[in-house]
């Protein structure tokens, strides 16, 4: 495959603090030989592991680039020992726009790993991550939220690895570093971009990969960018790139996230009345929610109902629906 046509201003094997931007050319009417320039922060002290920290994957998932701004403007090479990368506007055109997806070519860069360095912007920039980046890293963490759709417990996750389980051991082990007081467990599957996502991209290349659901609603609050500027720090530490954390991490309560029968779809067109919210405790059978017709008010609402007992991990947020939509997404308890 091509070599990344994406021009990077940073070296990433110097010494010392560089902010640039990665060069995404991109020719349109109003510039023909413009780029798109996307941000790009290293730091690196001596000889020791990388993390790379990916935010702005889905450009309306807020709680990471604002975590990883802050980290941009505070880490300094004498506070560690390794290298630091830190990519807080993955998918710049979507992070402006506010959008899960690029204005640009409508990539949703979560669903376009391996990339291609001749395809549109998205995918170009899905290349470039896997190629250039993931390859130099021991750790991978991409944080995402619930974006405009939906609504989480702030919680960070893994990816089920049978395959290697001696990778899978060390994935067990930083996600109980981060400290989340939620975490959940993913499984592969179509729904949730089995093998083109970032966690993907790491795991061809054998490198650790955690993500996170921080919150949502297309905004910010207080306590999802706690989780997330805590668990940042802890995965530092935990990768002996900055000093041990001085605070306990805490315990952290892991779900599993198993199959399809986790997932309430809506199952029509209407208004949505839920019936229960994040942080609840359900059971298989329980009433999930109404779907209503304003248009024909007296219609019957049409329930729909859990399919699996567990914990409620995520809820949808706009209140218009269609069949198809993820009204709710449920763990249950590992004892790990
Ligand atoms: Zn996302």
């Amino acid at each position: 495959m091509s070599r990344t046509a994406i021009i990077s201003e940073v070296d990433y094997e110097a010494q010392g603090l560089q902010r640039g931007f990665l060069r995404l050319f991109h020719s349109v009417h109003r510039s023909a030989y413009g780029y798109i320039p996307i941000p790009i922060v290293v730091i690196q002290n001596g000889t020791g592991p990388t993390a790379l920290f990916i935010s702005g994957t889905h450009g309306d998932e807020y709680e990471g680039q604002v975590a990883l701004c802050n980290l941009a403007r505070a880490l300094t090479p004498e506070a560690i020992q390794g290298r630091v990368i830190l990519l807080p506007a993955a998918n710049l055109p979507a992070a402006v726009a506010g959008m899960r997806t690029s204005p640009l070519d409508d990539g949703n860069l979560n669903r376009l790993f391996p990339g291609d360095p001749l395809g549109g912007p998205t995918t170009q920039i899905a290349h470039y991550i896997e190629h250039e980046l993931v390859s130099r890293a021991d750790i991978v963490v991409d944080l995402h939220s619930g974006g405009s759709s939906l609504h989480y417990v702030p919680a960070a996750l893994m990816m089920q690895d049978d395959d290697n389980p001696g990778r899978q051991a060390k994935l067990v082990d930083a996600l109980k570093a981060f400290a989340s007081p939620v975490a959940y467990v993913g499984h592969s599957q179509p729904g949730q971009g089995a093998g083109r996502t970032t966690e993907a991209a790491a795991r061809r290349a054998g490198k650790l990969a955690l993500g996170t659901e921080l919150g949502g609603s297309g905004t910010v609050t207080a306590d999802a960018l706690r989780v997330a500027e805590r668990g940042v720090r802890n995965i530092l530490a935990h990768m002996g790139i900055t000093a041990p954390e001085t605070a306990e991490p805490g315990p952290v309560r892991i779900l599993d996230v198993a199959g399809q029968d986790y997932f309430v779809y809506a199952p029509g067109t209407g208004l949505f009345e839920p019936l229960a919210e994040p942080g609840d405790s359900v059971v298989a059978g329980q009433p999930a929610a109404r779907v209503h017709t304003p248009e024909t008010p007296w219609a019957p609402a049409e329930t729909v109902h859990f399919r699996h007992d567990g914990f409620v991990l995520c809820k949808r947020t706009p209140g218009r629906i269609m069949r198809g939509d993820c009204l709710f997404h449920l763990g249950t308890d590992l004892d790990w």
